[in-house]
């Protein structure tokens, strides 16, 4: 008899044992971690800098720490993709002012390097229709100058304007980025520019900014485990992206605290827990940590194509995006394709009132649990709400601003959910 075969039935009576003990997270561990992922160590775990790829060798260190098994050498599933990016000069200047990258200003992501001086032409703030702007100019006398565009005018910043070739959208609110329009690059000038700062007395922008389109670039998810004590060949999986934006030019550096260095240490440390705690891992734990989410669910994607663990096997994926708040609740996107398991998590929130609210949504591929749920496999997106953090895309979504209003309750809800999960295995899927 070998050493494993007298393991099993231990194990199997500490299953049973055990189910019921009340967990341990650890939430110094998830702050530090948060604190590291967003510092400028990692140059916000985007494209330019190595950023992501240092993020990856350090998660694998953690997962190492954590004592995770391994289905590949250092967790590492490699893939690359096409991405635009800009390391080095995102420079505009109003009036001769120049602006502060990230706060006064973005730029879309496929703009191309470009240098030039652009007058100014506004549209009335009412429009809203993109055809009401050919009514108000003439394109053909468009050159060298750049349209300023009413908030209002919904998806000019983000689809452009055709025969407008440089165009400012102005916003009143954050000043968000996003990454995933940069798969390729266009021949436009896009910004968005910050209301307070752009007024009607301006005359001129100029640009200074300088592209850098990566053809291939290498990134890699991370994959560990815990194999389970009971039904070691079926699968529960907890997913969360460590990418983030990354730098848009030299100057601005998108942290990514919340987005998703939250879920990202959340998911190390459920790691942790069912590694110190075998008996609790009914299923074999998987813990996932995607990359290029902010690209278009790009490492997501990639690993439901090319699956370590069958995919018909997984009982349940948690996907965690941004969960370092809650005074306002939890979300459960897809909750309403799986009522049952979202019956679940009602019925664990009214026994011990982790959270305030549970909102049910339906299906919305904004986030890792979509590739999983487009193959067919359950899936709930977590994430958590309150008016204690909005720094959503944002030069500020930094680990000082990260409240971490309901860990403890989010790790409660979790491990109480795959303890259910485990006595309960069937549901219905609408
Ligand atoms: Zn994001």
């Amino acid at each position: 008899m070998n050493q494993k075969k007298i393991l099993f039935p231990i194990l199997l009576l500490l299953c049973v044992l055990f189910s019921q003990i009340t967990v341990a997270q650890d939430i110094d561990y998830v702050k530090s971690i948060v604190r590291k992922l967003g510092s400028p160590r990692f140059h916000g775990r985007g494209y330019v800098k190595n950023g992501d790829a240092d993020a990856a060798r350090f998660l694998s260190k953690e997962m190492k720490k954590a004592g995770l098994a391994a289905y590949t050498p250092n967790y590492f599933q490699p893939y690359s993709f096409a991405i635009n990016t800009f390391p080095s000069r995102v420079n505009v200047m109003l009036d001769g002012k120049r602006l502060k990258p990230g706060k006064d200003f973005v730029v879309h992501p496929s703009v191309q390097t470009r240098q030039k001086s652009y007058s100014l032409i506004w549209l009335d703030d009412t429009v809203s229709h993109i055809n009401s702007v050919y009514s108000q100019i003439d394109t053909n006398a468009f050159i060298d100058k750049m349209l300023v565009v009413p908030e209002g005018l919904k998806n000019a910043y983000k689809n452009g304007i055709p025969g407008v070739d440089a165009l400012v959208q102005r916003v009143s609110g954050n000043m968000w980025w996003h990454v995933s329009g940069g798969r390729k690059t266009s021949g436009y000038v896009i910004l968005k520019m910050n209301d307070k700062i752009l007024s009607r007395d301006n005359h001129a922008i100029a640009i200074d900014i300088e592209n850098k389109f990566i053809e291939k670039h290498e990134a890699v998810n991370l994959i560990g485990y815990v194999e389970g004590c009971k039904q070691p060949d079926s699968f529960f999986v907890f997913v969360a992206h460590y990418d983030h934006l990354g730098q848009m030019g030299k100057h601005a550096m998108f942290p990514g605290a919340s987005d998703n260095a939250s879920g990202t240490a959340t998911v190390l440390d459920l790691g942790h827990f069912y590694q110190d705690h075998p008996e609790k891992a009914y299923y074999t734990m998987v813990f996932i940590l995607v990359s290029g989410e902010e690209a278009g669910l790009l490492g997501s994607t990639f690993f439901t194509e090319n699956p370590l663990i069958p995919l018909e096997k997984v009982k349940f994926v948690i996907n965690l995006d941004m969960v370092g708040a809650g005074s306002e609740g939890l979300s459960v996107v897809n909750a309403l394709q799986y009522p049952d398991a979202a019956d679940l998590i009602d019925s664990i929130n009214n026994e011990k009132h982790y959270f305030s609210d549970i909102r049910r949504g339906g299906e919305s591929c904004n986030s890792d649990h979509c590739p999983f749920y487009q193959k067919g496999v359950p899936a709930f997106f977590l994430f958590t709400r309150g008016a204690e953090n909005h720094e959503y895309h944002t030069i500020t979504d930094t680990y000082d601003r990260l409240p971490f209003t309901a860990y403890q309750q989010l790790f409660g809800i979790l491990t109480d959910f795959v303890d259910r999960l485990s006595q309960k295995p069937n549901y219905r899927k609408n």
